[in-house]
């Protein structure tokens, strides 16, 4: 007799307090990423003058991507969008205060900047 293995997916690491972020995350969510411009794609339209731009940017510290598209008419951002790298974001806890960072920031052994540098 056959016996099917379910094929498990690649299971990603889940982060579930603040314990369990990276440092890079918890110096991010104490004091913002550290954005990078990548690049800027451009949409032109059938008249060849520019309907959007779509701007890439990545954080220095946590390697967070920001996508935002940008319109050419209004200059307004229509979308912005964040990848988060893993053990970033914190599953099923709701919002966090900062005070729980910090705390945590200071709990760990090197909790200077470049002790968060791996
Ligand atoms: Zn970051």
């Amino acid at each position: 007799m056959k016996i099917k293995v379910p094929v498990e997916p690649e299971k990603k690491p889940v982060a579930t307090t603040p314990a369990d972020i990276t440092d890079e995350a918890l110096w991010c969510r104490t004091e913002r990423h550290l954005w990078k411009w990548v690049k800027d794609e451009i949409t032109v339209g059938t008249d060849a003058k520019p309907v959007e731009f779509r701007r890439h940017n990545e954080c220095l510290r946590c390697k967070a991507r920001k996508n935002r598209t940008i319109s050419a008419r209004t200059w307004t951002v229509q979308r912005s969008r964040i990848a988060y790298p893993d053990l970033y974001l914190i599953k099923g806890a709701g919002r966090h205060h900062s005070s729980e960072f910090y705390r945590e920031q200071m709990a760990r052994p090197a909790h200077t900047e470049s002790g968060a540098k791996r």
